[in-house]
Parts: C-alpha cells; sequence; structure tokens
C-alpha cells in the first residue's frame, strides 16, 4: 500500500521523486571530464540501500550499486534530480524563446540538463 505525502501549500511544484525502494534499478549519471571529452552519461545502478538520514531535509537518498561497462561503483548519498530545465523569471520578454535555440536565458531559465552525481528513474530517461 503506498500513501500520498501531503504536498504543503506554497512548495513549488517540481518534479516529483520516483518511488526509492531496496532493489530498484535507476539510472545514476556519471560525471563527465573537466575537458568535455567524456560527457555526463547515464550508468545503470541498483539501490542497494535507501538512506533516510534526517539531514537531507526529509527526501530520501539512495545508496547505489552503479554498473558501469569497466567496473563497479559505489556511491553513497545520492540524491534525485530529475535534470528538468530551471524555469525563468515569470513575464520574461524572452519567454517564448525558451527551449528553442537557447540553452539558458537571461532570466535565469536553463534547458534540461543532466546533474551529475544524482539519480533518476530509468524509465523515461530521454538521455539514455
Ligand atoms: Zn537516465
Ligand atoms: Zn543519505
Ligand atoms: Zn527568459
Amino acid at each position: 500500500m503506498t500513501t500520498a505525502e501531503p504536498v504543503p501549500s506554497g512548495t513549488p511544484t517540481g518534479p516529483v521523486m520516483p518511488a526509492l525502494f531496496l532493489g530498484r534499478r535507476v539510472h545514476y549519471v556519471a560525471y563527465g571530464t573537466a575537458d568535455g571529452k567524456y560527457p555526463k552519461t547515464c550508468r545503470l545502478a541498483d539501490v542497494t540501500e535507501v538512506c533516510r538520514d534526517t539531514e537531507h531535509l526529509g527526501e530520501p537518498c539512495a545508496h547505489l550499486l552503479v554498473i558501469n561497462p569497466t567496473g563497479l561503483f559505489f556511491p553513497q548519498h545520492v540524491r534525485f534530480d530529475a535534470g528538468g530545465e530551471t524555469p525563468g523569471a515569470a513575464g520574461c520578454p524572452m519567454a517564448d524563446t525558451h527551449g528553442n535555440p537557447f540553452r539558458y536565458c537571461r532570466c535565469g531559465w536553463t534547458e534540461a540538463t543532466q546533474v551529475g552525481g544524482t539519480w533518476h528513474a530509468g524509465e523515461g530517461c530521454e538521455w539514455a
């Protein structure tokens, strides 16, 4: 049985974190190299433990077994990030152009991008 958490009023409605449970297969975003030679990329990962440290501001994070083509990696306290776009300021005069062709806007809008060192659901992942 799942219980929906009540959303406090005034909370910005960002992407909802998918269910995090032991054994779930997710994607982990591997950091790219600083020189851009290797871009950030999705790796398969299994959730080996759901961390519920209170210092994570109420949002559980994941301990993962990341399956790289060249070996395994065990990052801990991996937080969720859907990698969605950052909304810009309301009333931006350039709002029509958000998403194309700009990758960012002076109002603060940025295109959706992977955030290194975070996890997201593998289903429907647009980067895999
Ligand atoms: Zn992915
Ligand atoms: Zn943690
Ligand atoms: Zn803008």
